[in-house]
């Protein structure tokens, strides 16, 4: 790894197997994988990544609008990519990209099957969403018999999978709830393999669901936030570790005298002689303001440093008084030791959100 000359985002692709290695073992030998890359693979790269885990034992992409799935097409992705949230605007796209779109309401499922048999399709492959419990996209229970009768009006399409999505995986207290919607999912499958006559494959969960419900795997996992290296609780610390490092580096060196400002709209008085270093990077690169006025930090030469005042679009400033630090010196928003959960929990947000707000304007660099 080299030092820092600017801002990038370094990513490590063996990290990465591993993450995935772990994940697997949690899975018996016959489930399938699907690996989650939707927003650029978690901020991270869609397409470096999912060329990376091709070549793994990745059964299955997902993305969530369609022109992520063009770019992995044009990338020649050649694995199944499921479309987790697709458009009619894009149906014409996703049948001409092979692309697999989820179908979660009556109108998306009799408008798809409109345009596969304008495209002449026999059998193109869609996945059946159900809702079980997260209100927020998918079929109800209720509507299976409208699904199979709308299935049987024609051969243009043809039921690969079935899956549903936990609301609250990661939350032990809510394990009732998740238990729930586990036998409720087991229910509509019952129900719909029987009523549609042949057989189809069923997934439900995701990382946390992968690691805090066994019973629940079926026949497919999706993961997405484990293959980035966070399991969503502490206990995996050892087994799962961040694949990227955000990095920069000192540009400047400022002296404040007590009672000097700092940033725009004074942000930060100083209340005693104050060093400041300053960053480039800001929020238009994904470090929101929220992380200003001494909230969020970053690290330098392994100390703290707060950052003061407003986050600016393209910099922030940090306080370096009781650091040793100079003009170039490498400095650290997050990698796998100050993770980016603890940054973001700083603001009362997850790892999710910061990781995935990092602007495509930040260099990615790859350690393979
Ligand atoms: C984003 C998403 C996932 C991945 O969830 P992680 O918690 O990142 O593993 C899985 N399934 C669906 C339907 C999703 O939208």
């Amino acid at each position: 790894m080299d030092k820092a000359q600017e801002t990038i985002l370094e990513i490590d692709l063996k990290t990465l197997k591993q993450n995935f290695t772990f994940l697997k073992s949690k899975t018996t030998a016959n489930t399938k994988f699907l690996a989650v890359v939707k927003a650029f693979a978690y901020g991270s790269d869609a397409v470096e990544i999912a060329k990376y885990l091709q070549d793994l034992d990745v059964d299955y992409f997902a993305v969530a609008y369609s022109y992520e799935g063009v770019a992995l097409r044009d990338a020649g992705v050649t694995k199944p990519i499921l479309v987790l949230h697709p458009q009619p605007v894009n149906f014409d796209t996703i049948i001409k990209r092979c692309l697999e779109p989820s179908m979660y309401s009556k109108r998306i499922l009799e408008t798809f099957i409109a345009c596969a048999e304008k495209h002449k399709q026999t059998n193109y492959p869609v996945h059946i969403k159900f809702n079980t419990g997260l209100n927020r996209i998918g079929f109800s229970e209720h509507d299976i018999q409208t699904v199979l009768s709308c299935l049987k009006t024609t051969k243009s399409i043809k039921v690969r999978s079935l899956f549903s999505h936990l609301a609250a995986s990661e939350d032990l207290n809510e394990r009732e709830f998740t238990l729930n919607q586990i036998e409720s999912f087991k229910n509509i499958a019952k129900t719909f393999n029987t009523g549609l006559g042949y057989k189809t494959f069923l997934h439900m969960c995701n990382t946390s669901g992968i690691l805090n419900y066994p019973e629940a795997h079926f026949d497919m996992v999706r993961s997405g936030i484990g293959l980035y290296g966070f399991g969503n609780d502490a206990k995996y610390k050892k087994d799962l570790k961040p694949i990227a490092n955000l990095k920069s580096i000192i540009s400047q060196i400022h002296h404040l005298k007590k009672g000097d400002s700092l940033g725009y709209n004074r942000g930060y008085i100083a209340k005693q002689d104050t060093t400041t270093a300053t960053i480039p990077i800001g929020h238009a690169d994904g470090i929101k303001r929220q992380y200003g006025k001494g909230k969020g930090f970053i690290t330098i030469h392994n100390q703290k440093a707060p950052i003061l005042g407003n986050v600016c679009m393209d910099m922030i400033m940090v306080d370096v008084t009781n650091i040793n630090c100079k003009e170039g010196d490498e400095v650290i928003i997050f990698n796998a030791h100050n993770t980016a959960e603890d940054l973001a929990e700083t603001v009362q947000s997850i790892s999710y959100e910061l990781i995935t707000a990092i602007s495509q304007r930040i260099k990615r660099v790859f350690n393979r």
